[in-house]
Parts: C-alpha cells; structure tokens; sequence
C-alpha cells in the first residue's frame, strides 16, 4: 500500500512539473507573440508618421504642384517693338523676361537699360543668332554666347548667367553642323552655373505672321497649372505679338495666374536632348 501510495505522490509530482512545464512554455509564446506586435504596431505608427512628413515636403517643393504662373518671354529683340512691349508690362504691372541678341542691340541699347530698371530679366539669347556659326563648334558658341554677355553687361551692370539657346536645346537643325553639340554646349552650361530656360508653351509667333487673335488662343489654351513659360518674340516683325500681349495678361489675370521674371531660382524648364 505504501508503495503504491508514493507511486502515486511521484506520478502527481510528475503530473505537476508536466503542467508548469507546460505553462512556462505557453506564458513564453505569450510573451514571444506580445514581443512580434509591439515592433509592428510601432512600424504601422512610424509609416503612419512619415506619409503627412512626404506629404509637407512635396509642399514646401516651390511651385510646380499648386501655383500658376506665368513667366511672359520675347526672344530675338531688342527692336522698335519692345519699348511697345514695355509700355503694356507697365501699365500692366507684370515682369517679363528678355533673351536679346545683337542684331538691332546697338540702335535700342537705351530699351535695354530701359527693361533691366524697370525690373525686367534682360537675358542672353545669342549674337549673331547664325546656327551656322554658334553650332559648328563649341569654340563658336562659347565666343558668341561670351560677346553678347559683354555686350549686355555694359548695358545692364554686370554679365548675365540666364540664357535662351538659339532654337531651344531640343533643336535638331545643329545636328547637320555639329553632331551631339547640343549635349556639349548644355553640359558646358551646366557645369558651370549658367541657367538655359526653354519653354513650355509655344505662342507659335515664330512661324510667319499669326493674328492677334491665333498667338492669343495658342497662348491661352495651353496654360496650365504650375510654371508656364511662354515663347514670344520682339523682333521687328512680331507686332501682332505686341497686339496679342494684352489680353494675354488680361486672360491670365482673370483666371487666377501670377506672372513673374525668370531668376536663377526659377525651376528649370528644360527640353529633350535630340543632338
Ligand atoms: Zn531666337
């Protein structure tokens, strides 16, 4: 009977240690399992915490998501039509930018002057404006863009860093002067702290002679939100443009848009590379 008594007091020890065995081993998964969600409550928190971060940021980023702006740009001039030109901006009380050449530079020298005081971008363009010259080497282009830099700069008071290339950097017609110029002069520009702006809407002013009525519709049609650069010119025989630039401002103004100068903080609008 005794044996058979402590038999049993063993086999209920036994049973006693099987059981905490058991629950020792249930309370550590618990505890293994409460360990598996806290770290992924805290990631669920921490990418809870970084989308409104991406969201600010995408804020603070200047313009381009929720501004409207309109950058007002005439190529090709200085002629008797940019102090036309000047009188509108005026009047109007909107900056634009200008991308002059040499061809009529010495005749209007003083609308030069005029467009730099009164708060204007006056910008390079090139000098002789031949794509014969400035694309069949890099040497001619850097002598023509450093000439009409001099030039401008006895003008306005120092030598300008913004530029319009001759045809855009997406031209192609350089390709039959040079091949892959247009990646060198860019990289060149680039590298060293120049700022080449192309455009985004075309007022289509360079093609033969639009109507008021045709570079208006071209101009306000395509604006959109964020940063519109628009191509225009003020050689001597755009005067349509000059007709045309009114309502384009008055149309800008109605709908919401701000115009503005291009500066070297103007985010860049560059085209596609094609040589
Ligand atoms: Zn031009």
């Amino acid at each position: 009977m005794t044996k058979i008594k402590s038999s049993i007091l063993i086999s209920i020890i036994l049973l006693i240690d099987i059981i905490l065995v058991f629950l020792c081993i249930a309370t550590h998964q618990k505890q293994t399992e409460t360990l598996k969600t806290i770290p992924n409550k805290k990631f669920k928190q921490t990418l809870v915490i970084n989308k409104p971060n991406t969201m600010k940021k995408s804020n603070i980023n200047p313009s381009i998501v929720s501004d409207k702006t309109i950058y007002l740009t005439f190529d090709d001039g200085p002629s008797y039509l940019t102090s036309q030109i000047l009188d509108i901006l005026k009047q109007q009380n909107v900056p634009a930018t200008f991308f002059v050449t040499n061809q009529q530079f010495d005749k209007f020298e003083n609308i030069v002057k005029k467009a730099h005081i009164e708060n204007h971008t006056v910008a390079i363009h090139t000098l002789t404006h031949n794509y014969s010259y400035i694309y069949s080497s890099d040497e001619n282009y850097k002598e023509d863009f450093e000439a009409i830099r001099s030039k401008i700069a006895k003008v306005i008071g120092y030598k300008p860093r913004i530029l319009r290339l001759p045809g855009g950097s997406s031209n192609t017609i350089s390709k039959k002067y040079s091949p892959q110029i247009m990646t060198r002069i860019t990289n060149y520009l680039n590298e060293n702290n120049f700022y080449y702006y192309d455009w985004n809407i075309d007022s289509g002013d360079a093609s033969g002679k639009l109507s008021k009525e045709q570079i208006y519709n071209n101009v306000t049609s395509r604006l959109k939100e964020g940063e519109n650069i628009i191509l225009m010119h003020d050689s001597a025989t755009k005067s349509t443009t000059v007709e045309a630039l009114n309502d384009i401002i008055n149309y800008g103004k109605a709908n919401g848009y701000t115009f503005a100068k291009i500066t070297k903080n103007t985010s860049p609008i560059h085209h596609h590379i094609n040589n």
